[in-house]
């Protein structure tokens, strides 16, 4: 399914330069900088590294914090309803900042998920509210394409500057693509392609890296396993000669650490970078450094040369 990027302003494409105009004079707190509100992680480096010095970006998601069904304070709305651009997942990720979306009025919007190809979520996930599998950001080239989207509704926020987000949105997405190649030579050659996680978050990269993942919850990182599927994860590992299982930092490990018991394997962490903790924010990590380290734990796991 290709959809293509969706940058409104208000829900009318038409009025898109008027309201441009009216957030310019609006803009920033009082540096005239445009105010841009990201709704996780992902989208407000996007937003950084396209911005830069020209925006301010407030992220809705506080660090170590899992972005899956968002609950926001008053204050969030305040400051999404204040916002010059608005950077969000739809899809039914994060409801609550689809609700409080109705409420902006001149904000320039950007469904980060209409901008790049998806897979719709199976049928069981769609009770949950998930439309298409939201974790598009794992996937270095569609990362690319959401960059892309993000560097359209700057532009749209404040034309002034176009060029500027453009070619700043050109230079990381240079840097997106020597990360794809690093996964794609890394993974080029393994004993094994299975991967054990734990939540459903690494299916478009296993999909762009010839893997194939296995999750122990769903989409979203709630749903639980029941024992049927724990005896079925159970004779997968073994039939695929599985090492290791991933659990993640802001999920509890509880089941992929009885699991791994169970089949007397390792337990290792892939960061869906659904969050930075406090502490890789302090170690100066950011997604390419984290992506980085998520391939060197798969090139371990699956023992690739
Ligand atoms: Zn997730």
């Amino acid at each position: 399914m290709r959809k293509i990027g969706l940058v409104t302003g208000a829900g009318a494409v038409a009025l898109g330069l008027v309201l441009a105009a009216c957030n310019s004079a609006s803009s920033g707190e009082d540096d005239g900088s445009t105010s841009v509100v990201a709704s996780f992680y992902p989208l407000e480096e996007a937003a950084s590294q396209v911005g830069g010095d020209l925006i301010t970006v407030e992220n809705l998601t506080p660090p170590g914090v899992e972005p899956h069904d968002l609950e926001l304070a008053p204050d969030d709305i305040e400051t999404i309803a204040n916002a010059d651009v608005v950077v969000y997942l739809g899809g039914g990720f994060q409801p609550a900042v689809e609700d409080a979306l109705a409420e902006t009025e001149d904000a320039v919007t950007v469904d980060a998920l209409a901008a790049v190809d998806t897979v719709p979520a199976p049928p069981g996930e769609a009770e949950e509210g998930l439309t298409v599998d939201p974790h598009v950001w794992l996937d270095p080239a569609r990362f690319e394409q959401l960059v892309r989207a993000v560097a359209a509704g700057l532009s749209d926020a404040d034309p002034a500057n176009e060029v500027t987000y453009g070619s700043n949105a050109e230079a990381y997405v240079a840097e997106l693509a020597a990360l794809d190649e690093e996964f794609r030579t890394g993974l080029s050659d393994c004993e094994r392609t299975t991967i054990v996680t734990s939540h459903e978050a690494f299916g478009y990269l296993a999909d762009a890296y010839g893997l194939t993942e296995v999750a122990i919850a769903g989409l979203s990182p709630e749903a639980e396993p029941d024992a049927q599927e724990i005896a079925e994860l159970l004779d997968l590992v073994e039939q695929q000669g599985v090492t290791t299982i991933f659990a993640e930092e802001l999920v509890s490990p509880k089941v992929a650490e009885t699991l791994a018991e169970e089949a007397g394997i390792e337990v290792d962490v892939l960061d869906p970078l659904e969050s930075l903790t406090d502490e890789q924010v302090e170690a100066g990590e950011d997604y390419v450094s984290v992506m980085q380290e998520n391939l060197d734990r798969l090139r371990a796991a699956l023992d690739c040369v």
